[in-house]
């Protein structure tokens, strides 16, 4: 009953707000976070999908002026690390997903992660493949473009490129056939093609692994040779795009970082060398570290109770690490792994792990839009996409009141309005 009353109350808001969609509207709220800093007094206007004044409060003819007394105004979120087609694996692990999950399913479960995600206040995903889901993530997309599901924007990888033999589901008679989740390909003829495979079914940027589990002792160790990885960036850069690589171990992060990848998600191996190194050559970081921690949850760690394991011990080491030696950070949880809509608990790790709750705030919005090249978003400045969210309170106080969202506008178009 209380799900069908959401619903309902969700459909009305969607299409009220659709209707008024040239509306004229004018934001207040307590203060204004405009993904760089604060201000007291300051409202935000917004015309069709953009806005058009982000300043000291004014009069003027407004078709609604919307108060949200006792909120903070600003950006939407921006979540660097999804998996719109995976959901926790203390639910059903990654491998029977991959295998027992009809892309249908996984679909009908992503309709879900995307709206539970907009009314969290992430009003934009970088989803990092589609973990042996095909093209499932363009054709989300898709969907939420057209407007036949409320969803974040979306910029996704599609299958992802490994090397042969790495990557999972493993473990099969060798006359089985299993579906991988990602798509393996190896030298330079080979790269080239499944590269241009990828961009050519709508891939918006190329995830690669640079290492995996898959030495001996399963520990990371490097797949691509750097001539590999530099041939997927040439060509993805060739086309406009850009490549991330997955790498925890340090040598797959320094072969991805020469090959000229944008952004190493995980990076427990990160040593002091190797950060420096990023930071030279100006490589972004996404430690996922809400990731590590749920999966440790999931293997019987009691969290507060029991000793950190040695998994979160290095994370936290890496993560320090990395702050210490000025590396750009990256928001992004490998959220998927944990529940949709939770995205916020990997700032509050930040937090927690030694950032600043300001430097948490701007690599949730303004930092994010610039890495990811999206430069209409991320800010509350004039002629930027009206992607507004408002939190209770101030979370420059508290990380956590990112949690307590209480108004969410995507593209001009209001999805959530407590009153
Ligand atoms: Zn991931």
């Amino acid at each position: 009953m209380r799900i069908t009353l959401l619903n309902v109350l969700f459909a009305c808001l969607f299409c009220c707000s659709l209707i008024g969609q040239d509306r004229h509207y004018q934001l207040k709220a307590d203060r204004v976070f405009d993904g760089q800093d604060f201000h007291d007094g300051w409202v935000v206007e917004v015309k069709g999908n953009e806005i058009v004044y982000a300043g000291p409060e004014r009069r003027g003819n407004f078709d609604q002026v919307i108060k949200l007394k006792g909120h903070t105004l600003m950006p939407g979120l921006i979540e660097g690390h999804s998996h719109i087609l995976l959901h926790p694996y203390n639910e059903v692990g990654w491998n029977d997903q991959v295998l027992k999950e009809s892309v249908a399913e996984r679909s009908a479960r992503a309709v879900n992660h995307l709206k539970a995600s907009l009314m969290a206040g992430v009003t934009t995903m970088r989803d990092l493949g589609s973990e042996g889901a095909g093209y499932a993530d363009v054709g989300m997309k898709q969907a939420v473009e057209k407007g036949v599901i409320p969803g974040p924007r979306l910029l996704v990888a599609g299958k992802a490129i490994v090397t042969t033999g790495s990557y999972g589901p493993k473990g099969f008679h060798e006359g089985v056939k299993v579906p991988l989740g990602a798509e393996p390909a190896d030298g330079y003829d080979d790269l080239i093609r499944v590269t241009r495979d990828q961009i050519g079914h709508g891939a918006d940027f190329i995830k690669v692994y640079a290492d995996y589990r898959w030495s001996p002792d399963r520990k990371a160790a490097p797949t691509f040779t750097v001539a590999e990885l530099k041939t997927i960036v040439e060509i993805a850069e060739s086309s406009g795009r850009y490549v991330v690589a997955h790498a925890s171990s340090a040598e797959g992060m320094r072969r991805a970082i020469e090959a000229g990848v944008e952004t190493i998600e995980h990076g427990d191996g990160g040593t002091r060398e190797i950060f420096e190194l990023m930071k030279r050559e100006g490589v972004a970081f996404c430690p996922t570290v809400a990731a590590g921690d749920a999966i440790s949850q999931y293997t019987g760690w009691n969290k507060g109770t029991d000793p950190e394991p040695e998994r979160i011990r290095q994370k936290r080491a890496s993560v320090a690490l990395a702050l210490e030696v000025g590396v750009k950070m990256v928001f992004g949880g490998d959220v998927g792994v944990f529940p949709h809509g939770e995205n916020v608990i990997e700032l509050e790790m930040m937090v927690d792990y030694g950032m600043d709750a300001m430097s948490a705030l701007r690599i949730a919005t303004a930092q994010n839009a610039e890495q990811f090249h999206m430069d209409k978003l991320g800010q509350l400045k004039t002629g930027f996409w009206a992607d507004i969210i408002a939190v209770e309170g101030d979370p420059s106080k508290a990380i956590s009141n990112l949690r307590k969202v209480g108004f969410v506008m995507k593209d001009g178009v209001i999805y959530k309005h407590v009153k």
